[in-house]
């Protein structure tokens, strides 16, 4: 049974011969703190967009922002439309200075409103890459909207997100839809993934 446990998890990596590398799982937000920051976003989304006579386009970037952004399309009243682009910067736990976006929208963004939704919001290339290039692509506007946004030095960021749910310091975060090399993004709160080095056996609880 799922359980959303309140304290530190030591979690081993399942691989067969090799036992390392095992890591802490720090518990940062329950999925019940999620769900009341989410159904806040969705209210203030639903008032910003309200005048509008156009459906919204929710765009998620795939993969780590399809928990989110299932969550929060649910919490905004008004006529939506999904989408999603498959977009990559990070490489293991290191952005690799460029963004690969790898698909079109199913419908062309011209004209349209868009909300582009991400997990995380580090130095903004992703979000920058991509709000750019719907832009040129036509479309009337595109905010943001983030799960967490890390906290850098301003000079560090390269743009800002319209709305975040959470502010987090500079770590490595895993869980609602967050990976490290494509694990944990199943686990229903959100964890600080810290290095752990005491070689105890994994004792996590799904
Ligand atoms: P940015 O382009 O803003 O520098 O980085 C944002 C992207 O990097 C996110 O879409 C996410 O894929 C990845 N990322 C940045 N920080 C983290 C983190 O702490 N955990 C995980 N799982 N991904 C991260
Ligand atoms: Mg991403």
């Amino acid at each position: 049974m799922w359980t959303d446990i309140p304290r530190p998890q030591r979690w081993q990596e399942p691989q067969k011969n090799n036992p390392l590398p095992c890591f802490m799982l720090v518990p940062l937000f329950t999925s019940e703190i999620i769900a009341e920051r989410v159904a806040v976003l969705g209210k203030e989304i639903t008032e910003t967009y309200q005048s509008e006579s156009v459906p919204l386009t929710v765009v998620s970037i795939l993969t780590g922002s399809i928990f989110f952004a299932v969550d929060l399309v649910r919490q905004i009243r008004l006529h939506v439309k999904m989408d999603a682009i498959l977009a990559q910067s990070y490489v293991h736990h290191a952005s690799s200075g460029e963004v690969l976006i790898k698909n079109k929208l199913k419908e062309s963004p011209a004209g349209a409103n868009i909300l582009l939704l991400d997990d995380i919001f580090d130095t903004g290339l992703t979000l920058k890459t991509i709000q750019s290039s719907l832009l040129e692509q036509g479309a009337a506007s595109v905010k943001t909207c983030v799960l967490l946004d890390k906290e850098l030095p301003p000079e560090k960021k390269m743009t800002h997100a319209d709305w975040f749910a959470f502010r987090i310091p500079p770590k490595y975060v895993v869980g609602y839809g967050l990976d490290s090399d494509e694990l944990y993004r199943n686990l229903p709160g959100i964890y600080e993934l810290q290095d752990d080095d005491s070689g105890k056996p994994e004792d996590f609880v799904f």
